[in-house]
């Protein structure tokens, strides 16, 4: 068979196992091959290695755009330095998603703008690129959700659907306190996925605090022991990351306006 017959052959059999872009790497690859001298079983491996990576990636994509995150953050963007609550080699390590197969939990705490949505987000987005499905929302999101799981008689089956996400990510409890079905809902959420599947999740107030929000110590009691039975808890501090950076790089004549 000539080389332009096997070109074409390669284009219909990596359309029928549904890897198209495999017609274009095997070109480029067997060009590379014949300069560098590889084996038969270096160019296959090389191939398929360029395939499955693309393959995670637009995999990671898809889980990336689907779990609602806020905004894209990553670690890397995160300014350690400004963060004596949390060293980088505590967080960074989580990003293989370990914890996710143990199904342990993180909950961030600390006061508005010291980087707790960041760092759930960038905790979400390396879940995704490990292979995991993921949603993000806040409390009072989650809250509205199950709120109308629970009107159409189908809380179960929704909780049972969450489960399915290895890792969901609750942001801002405390910022509205909850009536009590809705502090009995969150408790659902959370007991739903004890043991089972990981949450992330973030608070401006300290636990001892948590009764305030839910209305009730027994129930926040009971909750904060689930969540933190296998848990890493960080507090992060001191003062807004924004406002600081505002305040050390303002000019004399900027107004700064309401943020959020
Ligand atoms: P929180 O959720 O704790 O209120 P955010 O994570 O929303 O705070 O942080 C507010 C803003 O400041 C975001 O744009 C975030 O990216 C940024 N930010 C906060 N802390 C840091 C930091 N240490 N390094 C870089 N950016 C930060
Ligand atoms: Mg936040």
């Amino acid at each position: 068979m000539n080389a332009d017959d096997t070109g074409k052959q390669i284009a219909y059999l990596a359309a029928a196992l549904k890897a198209p872009r495999i017609r274009e790497t095997a070109a480029r690859l067997a060009d590379q091959a014949r300069d560098a001298g590889w084996t038969y079983e270096d160019y296959l491996a090389a191939v398929l290695d360029r395939e499955v990576a693309a393959r995670n990636a637009s995999g990671a994509e898809l889980r990336i755009r689907a779990a609602g995150f806020p905004a894209r953050k990553t670690f890397e963007e995160f300014v350690f330095d400004h963060q004596p609550g949390i060293r980088r080699d505590q967080i960074v390590p989580l990003a293989s998603g370990n914890y996710l197969a143990e199904a342990r939990n993180i909950v961030l705490l600390g006061p508005p703008g010291t980087g707790k949505t960041h760092l759930a987000t960038a905790l979400g987005i390396a879940a995704c690129h490990a292979g995991h499905r993921v949603l993000f929302a806040t409390a009072t999101d989650w809250v509205a959700r199950l709120q109308d799981a629970h009107r159409h008689d189908r809380l179960r089956t929704e909780l049972a659907r969450l489960r399915r996400y290895g890792l969901i990510i609750i942001d801002e409890v405390g910022y509205l306190p909850f009536e009590q079905d809705a502090a009995n809902l969150f408790f659902q959420l959370v007991s739903s996925r004890h043991e089972h599947a990981s949450l992330i999740l973030t608070s401006n107030l300290p636990f001892a605090r948590w009764g305030d929000v839910f209305g009730d110590q027994t129930v926040a009691a009971a909750m904060i022991d689930r969540i933190v039975h296998h848990a890493d808890v960080h507090t992060l501090k001191g003062a807004s990351y924004r406002l600081k950076h505002l305040a050390e790089n303002a000019l004399p004549s900027v107004r700064v306006e309401q943020a959020d």
